[in-house]
């Protein structure tokens, strides 16, 4: 809570020609990213993109061409070996160590292994990711219940992730991600365990917070979600970019159009409609 006020309270004292520069900066921009672990692995080798406030980005490519290795770098969890890595125009190599907290906090990540609490409710969940940032019980109170019903799960608040089915463990841990409603959300194989059906429910999910303006970047191996979505693709293959580019036909959809655009065209059916959240427009 204390941590929130100052930052509110410092808000106005920003320096005001920073503003233009960082506003119209890429939320993420790499240049010559080269990673190289320990033991000699090339990773990554001379990566370049960026991916502007707002974009929904795939990143595919096989086992091993450095996909997690690249999320890693983006919340500051791996220290490029050679290049750049920049956050909203930020360089996060130069953040101090006691500035990472804050990095993270902007940035939501979604694991293939939801990486929930086990021995906490649902809700409790959830709220742990607004307690850890300081903030106040009224504010926690609002947002919890607000986020859960947003994922579709306002019924299992009081729920154990042991009681709950795959898809919607991924659903709390997005909410997780979410709840502080971060300019970036990572996803690395958030339906990697899930089946097509609940795979679809859980992208129509992100395709949601997308349309809040939240950055989404997911990493994927359904090619044939991907080929659906219509969406940037960047591919990495043995560490490097080798594809980057819209696939075309994209058109604006609501979240309803969109889930029933992909059950039609993955041949899924009406009956992959999940947690009734297919009813909820936006
Ligand atoms: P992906 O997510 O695309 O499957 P990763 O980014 O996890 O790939 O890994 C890229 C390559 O780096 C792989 O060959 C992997 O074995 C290697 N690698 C990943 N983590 C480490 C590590 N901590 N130490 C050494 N090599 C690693
Ligand atoms: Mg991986």
């Amino acid at each position: 809570m204390a941590r929130l006020r100052r930052r509110q309270k410092k808000e106005p004292q920003r320096e005001v020609p920073q503003r233009p520069r960082r506003g119209g900066a890429p939320i993420i921009s790499l240049e010559d990213v080269t990673k190289v672990y320990p033991g000699g692995h090339l990773a990554l080798e001379r990566v370049s993109l960026s991916v502007d406030r707002g974009d929904f980005v795939f990143l595919v490519g096989p086992t091993g061409c450095g996909k997690s290795t690249l999320i890693k770098l983006l919340i500051r969890e791996l220290d490029p070996t050679e290049g750049s890595v920049r956050i909203a125009g930020r360089d996060i190599g130069a953040l101090p160590e006691k500035k990472i907290p804050q990095l993270r906090r902007n940035v939501g990540t979604v694991f293939q292994d939801f990486k929930l609490l086990p021995n906490r409710s649902v809700y409790d969940n959830v709220a742990y990711a607004l307690q850890v940032i300081g903030a106040g019980r009224a504010e926690i109170r609002e947002k919890v219940p607000e986020t859960l019903r947003l994922v579709g799960l306002s019924t299992k608040l009081h729920s154990y992730p042991d009681q709950l089915s795959g898809g919607e463990q991924q659903r709390v841990s997005i909410a997780r991600a979410f709840v502080n409603h971060p300019p970036l959300l990572l996803a690395d194989e958030p339906s990697g365990n899930l089946d097509p059906v609940t795979s679809i429910g859980i992208m129509q999910l992100l395709y949601r917070i997308n349309k809040t303006g939240t950055t989404v970047l997911v990493v994927t191996h359904d090619r044939e979600m991907v080929d659906k979505m219509r969406r940037r693709v960047i591919e990495l293959y043995e560490g490097r970019v080798v594809r980057d580019e819209t696939i075309g036909g994209y058109t604006e959809e609501s979240t309803r159009e969109f889930g029933m655009r992909m059950r039609a065209e993955m041949g899924v059916g009406v009956e992959g409609q999940t947690n009734g959240h297919d009813l909820l427009e936006t």
